[in-house]
């Protein structure tokens, strides 16, 4: 018992964090991730409750990794667009580790599914999966697909297969406490690397299903470098080559808002100031507020 407590004790204090390692020889990548203070921070900001919870917490989740995963990008959105009571679901990684995101209905919570999970399928619907990334060129790269079955992970491991020809293993999740609190949250993104053995993806599924589930995982206590030892030939062929901390952030500003709010005709902005004595914006990502004056928008 004593033990027992005292790993759960020791978890709460663990930073929110990504392993990166390569196994088989250096034809296999394996992205560990430890989410569960980001996805707390994204329930307190926007009252999400449980299914909500799970949905945007594997987003922003698959989104962290995503980001880590190419270094050199301005900006990576991860966007989910269903026909279901959440509406949108949307990341935005401006930076690696960092994340913020939003959706559209927060206040979503389904019975649960028949496997006993988070109907995050049933809550999102059918739709389209966008991955936008940011590399500072003219256009951003662009990749739209079908939503598959609307668990996020799936539906990631379709995108890279289909626009990214990596074939990969993705596994996003989040317990609740319940109280609504997020008690555990992460992720496993396995890459098979150009050029390897069939046999590798073989022994790497074989080895996915075997598992009990990531969350059950780091509920219990195991490290996000545990995870990724599970998946070599044996430990000592895991080798970590990064680690990250992974935080929820928003870069909002007041004059990243006052930008666009100059761009609305004169009148737009007259007609509400007439009406309220301000404008006020509000942020979706982090809920900040922030009231502009008359002056502010002389010209
Ligand atoms: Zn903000």
């Amino acid at each position: 018992m004593t033990g027992n407590k005292l790993i759960s004790e020791a978890k709460q204090d663990v930073q929110d964090h990504l392993v990166i390692a390569t196994a088989y020889s250096g034809t296999v990548r394996i992205y560990a991730a430890l989410t569960t203070k980001v996805v707390e921070m994204a329930r307190l900001i926007h009252n999400t409750w449980p299914t909500a919870t799970a949905a945007l917490g594997r987003v922003l989740t698959g989104t962290l990794i995503m980001r880590a995963m190419d270094d050199q990008l301005n900006r990576l959105t991860v966007e989910f667009s269903g026909d279901g009571l959440l509406g949108r679901i949307l990341a935005v990684s401006n930076q690696t580790g960092i994340v913020k995101g939003t959706v559209d209905n927060p206040q979503v919570d389904l019975d649960l599914n028949k496997a006993g999970k988070f109907d995050v399928s049933g809550a999102l619907g059918k739709g389209y999966l966008a991955v936008i990334k940011d590399l500072g060129l003219k256009e951003p790269y662009q990749g739209i697909v079908p939503i598959q079955n609307g668990e996020i992970g799936e539906d990631l491991a379709y995108y890279f297969s289909k626009s990214e020809q990596t074939p990969s293993a993705v596994a996003l999740g989040v317990l609740v406490k319940p109280d609504g609190a997020v008690k555990v949250a992460g992720g496993l993104i396995i890459q098979v690397m150009p050029g390897a053995d069939e046999m590798v993806i073989r022994d790497l599924e074989a080895k996915l299903t075997g598992l009990p589930p990531l969350t059950q995982l780091l509920d219990d206590g195991v490290s996000t470098i545990g995870v990724a030892q599970c998946f070599g030939n044996s430990p000592e062929d895991v080798k970590v080559l990064a680690e990250k901390e992974l935080a929820y952030q928003c870069d909002c500003s007041r004059e990243r808002f006052r930008g666009p709010l100059l761009s609305l005709a004169p009148g737009e902005i007259d007609e509400i100031i007439q009406e309220r004595g301000e404008v006020e914006v509000r942020c979706h990502f982090c809920n900040k507020l922030y009231h502009y004056q008359e002056s502010e928008f002389e010209r």
